[in-house]
């Protein structure tokens, strides 16, 4: 019988965990924290977005870093095996816009309960790994400080940087660069943006507008959807989903803009402008741009038009309205920086991918060593994709460390 560890007691390794045990495995699973799955239930708001109803082509065009690598571990245990997984274990699952799923419940904790249930038999070691052993290229065990636990195999599912308060710190990194593995630098994706602008929108959040983000000229990103002001800069998930694609440094490179009448072609939106003009025409600028644009917005727009705000309405020209225009369709935001990574909804980098094989997620360098979940150099955009990784990663290394060769 194979003698396994699991380090972490989050998504991929309680996965991991269980499906081993299944399999015939003598499993221990250490977790730092006194409880289980504690990133889990902080998910989609404490309502777990746990997967994406979607192909596999679709959830593999989701993945950002290294979708290739996902390929076959997701073919093996796909989102709606992940779904079969928590209905049939009493988890009732409903699916969303954007096929984002969640359980009916909307209680995250639905989701860690049945992880761990599954897990139950397992022996769980509320503990922190401290180091892993390895000899002549083997994995032998590992150490909670000075004690040494002997195992055959040990899956490190410590999870990326961010959120460090819910247990993951990083750990994984520095275990696996000891044994000789490339890290990826860790970095925040899916990360709120600091910029330098000195507007005064904190708080305003905007509803059906198209963010641009562009380098040297070229289109990274163009959505449509929602985001937010805050008191730093800009967040919000079409925010959020931009940051995962500019891996570029440093980030101020990038220009970025919010259309704020994406419906609206320049020239249509002139004619909107005109109609609005219309039925002010007697009033100042400054009082004729309500229809326009929440009211936060208008002192700034005004600003960037060049339009004094005393000019009566009728008096503006052709060249101020078409100016005007421009501005509502490339309202400019200056990005400095990205927060803090611990603000990140999950970490970019991590192990490489070029030294795990993507089938069993075993270690191409130290044999008995495997890796799951976010501590590995993948990530995905938001919808369930991350939890998806987490699950399918964990399964395929779960299976593979109970085999006995
Ligand atoms: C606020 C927030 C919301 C999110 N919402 C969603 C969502 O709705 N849908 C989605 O798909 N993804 C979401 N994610 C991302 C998702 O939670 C992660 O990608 C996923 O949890 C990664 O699973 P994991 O098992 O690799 O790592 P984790 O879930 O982070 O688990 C790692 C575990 O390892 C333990 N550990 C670390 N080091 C040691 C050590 N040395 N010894 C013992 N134990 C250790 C930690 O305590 C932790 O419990 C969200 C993330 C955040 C922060």
């Amino acid at each position: 019988m194979k003698n396994i560890a699991v380090i972490g007691g989050g998504a991929a390794g309680l996965m991991a965990a269980g499906v081993a045990y299944e399999n015939g495995a003598s499993v221990t699973v250490f977790e730092k924290n006194q409880k289980l799955g504690r990133k889990i239930a902080i998910t989609g708001k404490g309502r777990c977005n746990v997967t994406n109803n979607c192909t596999e082509t679709e959830f593999l065009n989701n993945v950002v870093t290294n979708p290739r690598f996902l390929y076959s571990a997701d073919s093996a245990f796909s989102p709606s095996d992940v779904m079969d997984f928590f209905e049939s274990r009493k988890v009732p699952l409903k699916t969303e816009r954007g096929n984002r799923v969640f359980p009916v419940s909307d209680r995250a904790y639905d989701i860690v309960d049945a992880l761990g249930a599954y897990a139950s038999r397992c022996r769980i070691v509320h503990e922190t790994v401290t180091d892993i052993a390895a000899e002549s290229g083997e994995i032998t065990g590992l150490y909670v400080k000075d004690r040494f636990y002997p195992f055959d195999a040990v899956i490190i599912c410590t999870g990326g940087a961010s959120y460090p308060l819910t247990g993951s710190t990083g750990d994984g990194y520095a275990f696996a660069e000891k044994l000789g593995h490339t890290v990826i630098e860790p970095r925040g994706a899916l990360i709120p943006i600091e910029t330098d602008d000195r507007y005064d929108l904190s708080g305003l959040s905007l509803k059906n507008v198209t963010l641009n983000v562009s380098l040297n000229g070229k289109k990274v990103y163009s959505e449509l959807g929602e985001m937010l002001f805050t008191h730093f800069g800009v967040s919000g998930p079409l925010v959020l989903t931009a940051s995962s694609l500019m891996k570029h440094t440093p980030i101020n490179d990038y220009q970025m803009s919010i259309d704020l009448k994406p419906a609206l072609d320049l020239a249509a939106l002139d004619k909107r402008i005109i109609s609005d003009f219309e039925k002010y025409k007697n009033k100042n600028f400054g009082n004729a741009l309500g229809d326009l644009l929440p009211i936060k917005m208008i002192p700034l727009v005004i600003g960037m038009s060049g339009i004094s705000e005393y000019k009566k309405v009728y008096e503006i020209t052709k060249e101020e309205r078409l100016k005007l225009a421009s501005v509502l369709k490339e309202f400019p935001i200056t990005p400095v920086s990205f927060r803090p990574i611990e603000e990140a909804i999950i970490t970019s980098g991590g192990i490489s991918v070029k030294e795990i094989n993507p089938k069993t997620m075993e270690s191409k360098l130290v044999s008995g060593l495997y890796f799951a979940g976010e501590v590995i150099d993948v990530d995905a955009f938001t919808g369930g994709f991350n939890l998806q990784i987490a699950f399918s990663t964990g399964r395929a290394a779960g299976i593979a460390a109970s085999l006995d060769y």
